[in-house]
């Protein structure tokens, strides 16, 4: 039977200068976790890594005092399938969540995603598989998609950054394959954000449909028509997170407003806000993007139910377009047929990107062969786990 030796923890740093319409990234960190196994693949050990994804701080406290200890003092076969070949992630987040009330999703969430991340790593490196294959085999009945849509998710605000930088910021985005760009909002007067607006537009040749914009939930419904009426002649890809994440009604109101495309959904962590969010917030199923990050939000388990419950309100998993640049959502895009996953290209740095020797090509990246989540075919990522469970 495999058995869990140890799951060891660390806090890593994420800061950076940048800042978006509601924090700034000063003091920004993230968990880093190592599940370690007594399974032994090609003469190594097999360890799974995983990260809590950015923008949440390292969930440390809740990792130590509860998520971690109820795994090792779970009996091992609570931990493992019916015949003891693999962990179970099913099984091991019945574990970390027992004893835990309802609602309230939060710090917690993120905790378990983290540990579900690398629990999930350690099982298709137990299986030898890519991850994304393990999935579409499991859960799709199809084979995997061999490459995924990708934007450049960049325009943070930043001191001394004029337009002129913004646009070479942009330029930049294009020369490393990307077609489709997205910038920050809300973090200056409405004049200036639309003069950001134009400036980059004009890098893309005047095509609104490659430009996404994102007010990271700071506008009261008043703004967000205000900028919804100002924008909507530009046709953008879509307008994201224009109001608090938890304000369904602003969402249902400007839906009704404004025409092209609205995003939101990174800072939902359940399928429960999941459901909430398309039950009331007046969201398009054949228009409108969601963007639900697994490593915040209770991990790949719990997203299994998320996109049923979409399955369920008539909600196609290509209109997912997950938060967090990540190696992770990367996989499940991949493997359960997502519409396709945000990227960082130089930003949130080693965590943010994909495997080192795949180039983004006309908005699309492709996958890597590897066992696993694919960490160790990204060397600056992988050298940080790797010295966690040395
Ligand atoms: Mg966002």
């Amino acid at each position: 039977m495999v058995r869990l030796l140890e799951i060891r923890e660390t806090v890593e740093p994420m800061a950076s200068t940048m800042r978006n319409a509601y924090i700034d990234f000063s003091k920004m960190t993230t968990s880093v976790v190592a599940v370690i196994t007594d399974v032994e693949r090609d003469g190594h050990r097999v360890v799974g890594y995983g990260f809590n994804s950015n923008g949440r701080y390292a969930p440390r406290g809740i990792l130590q005092d509860r998520m971690i200890p109820r795994l090792r003092e779970a009996p091992p076969e609570c931990l493992v399938n019916d015949d003891g070949s693999n962990l179970d992630p099913a099984r091991m987040w019945q574990v970390m969540l027992a004893d835990e009330k309802p609602g309230g999703h939060g710090e917690r969430s993120t905790a378990v995603g983290t540990l579900d991340m690398a629990i999930w790593d350690a099982v298709a490196k137990i299986a030898s598989k890519p991850l994304y294959i393990l999935l579409a085999e499991r859960y799709r009945g199809a084979p995997a998609d061999d490459r995924v849509w990708v934007y450049a998710a960049g325009g943070y605000y930043q001191p001394g950054k004029d337009l002129a930088a913004l646009q070479d910021e942009m330029r930049g985005y294009l020369d490393l394959g990307y077609r489709t760009v997205k910038i920050k909002i809300g973090g200056a007067p409405l004049a200036d954000d639309l003069e950001r607006i134009e400036a980059v537009l004009d890098v893309l040749d005047g095509d609104g449909s490659r430009l996404c914009v994102d007010a990271n939930g700071r506008f009261d419904t008043r703004t967000a028509l205000e900028y919804g009426r100002a924008m909507a002649g530009y046709g953008l890809r879509w307008y994201e997170e224009p109001g608090d994440p938890l304000d369904y009604a602003l969402m249902a109101e400007l839906a009704q407003a404004y025409e092209p495309p609205l995003a939101t959904g990174e800072n939902l962590f359940s399928h429960q806000d999941a459901r909430n969010l398309l039950r009331y917030g007046g969201m398009r199923a054949e228009r409108d993007v969601v963007q639900f990050d697994c490593a915040l939000s209770y991990g790949l388990v719990e997203y299994l139910r998320t996109l049923d419950t979409m399955r369920q309100l008539g909600w196609s998993s290509r209109r997912v377009v997950p938060h967090g640049g990540h190696q992770m959502s990367l996989n499940i895009a991949a493997g359960l047929g997502l519409g396709g996953n945000e990227s960082y290209p130089g930003v949130f740095q080693p965590f943010g990107g994909f495997a080192d020797d795949l180039r983004v090509d006309n908005g699309y990246v492709g996958l890597p062969d590897s066992p696993g989540v694919g960490f160790e075919r990204k060397q600056a990522l992988y050298d940080v786990m790797r010295r966690l469970a040395a």
